[in-house]
């Protein structure tokens, strides 16, 4: 199974979703700020999710980790709508990194 171009993001995600920070979440003031939480549980990812075109239940539904999540996307989504969500999981990422190094963040409705 090929992810082209998101094949970064996987790995990454396989690597980031063993450590548990144990530090609140910048953006929403969450205890624990969990890769989980970052690209899906936190209400700015959450929006982004929603606007990207994926169901409440499927973001509403808890996971301990992000590749569990994953996972189970892959079995109800097809190859197009996966590469989608991993396109914007990417931008989401993106948008992370720079909220927490320049302290900005755009808002959902931009990404
Ligand atoms: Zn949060």
């Amino acid at each position: 199974m090929g992810f082209g171009p998101h094949r970064f993001l996987w790995k990454a995600i396989w690597k980031l979703d063993t450590i548990h920070k144990i530090r609140e979440c910048p953006r929403c003031g969450a205890e624990y700020e969990t890769l989980i939480h970052a690209l899906k549980d936190c209400p700015t990812s959450w929006a982004i999710l929603s606007i990207g075109g994926l169901e409440n239940s499927t973001i509403l539904k808890e996971y301990n980790c992000c590749i569990d999540w994953l996972e189970d996307m892959m079995r109800v989504l097809d190859k197009r709508a996966m590469a989608d969500l991993m396109t914007t999981l990417w931008n989401s990422w993106n948008n992370k990194n720079n909220f927490i190094f320049r302290g900005k963040e755009d808002e959902a409705q931009l990404v």
